[in-house]
């Protein structure tokens, strides 16, 4: 009895270890999505401020907003805004597929969230499954044996 009250809180104490850790990546992430999902914004802003404009000065506006490489060439104004424009969409793909990582990452976290509490001793299942081998007849035959789990007493999950 000793050595089941050991495994479970063993396995709470772990559980409860491994829930702190996924809150924290959590948090981290939502932290990333909202940066992310706010560049993106300034970043579809800034393209659409490229595809109006109509002067240099425009364009020299969104390449200092969006950090941008690309140098204008004032006698070459269309090369100049297809440059601009370009890149402001590069930054955009990129960065839309940074957040679309992290949502993964998000959603793929709460599922092993869900997951966290449940029994290592029965891997959730609420019951233990065992073959003993009986002679019957003189043939031995497998005999399939279904005991509930004791540490998680048939649940599949531990509360914690
Ligand atoms: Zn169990």
């Amino acid at each position: 009895m000793s050595k089941l009250v050991d495994r479970l809180a063993e396995a709470k104490e772990h559980m409860r270890w491994e829930l702190r850790r996924l809150e924290e990546r959590m948090a981290e992430l939502g932290d990333k999505r909202v940066g992310l999902e706010a560049y993106i914004a300034h970043l579809e802003k800034l393209l659409d401020k490229a595809k109006q404009a109509s002067s240099n000065a425009v364009l020299e506006e969104v390449i200092k907003l969006g950090e941008l490489k690309v140098q204008t060439k004032p006698t070459l104004f269309k090369m100049s805004k297809y440059l601009v424009e370009k890149e402001v969409e590069q930054k955009l793909e990129k960065a839309r597929g940074e957040l679309m990582e992290i949502l993964q990452e998000i959603k793929a976290t709460k599922q092993r969230k869900k997951d966290a509490n449940r029994c290592p001793n029965c891997h959730g299942q609420g019951q233990l499954r065992e073959v003993n081998y009986v002679r019957e007849d003189g043939v031995v035959r497998p005999m399939l044996r279904i005991t509930r789990c004791p540490v998680c007493e048939g649940g599949g999950k531990i509360d914690y």
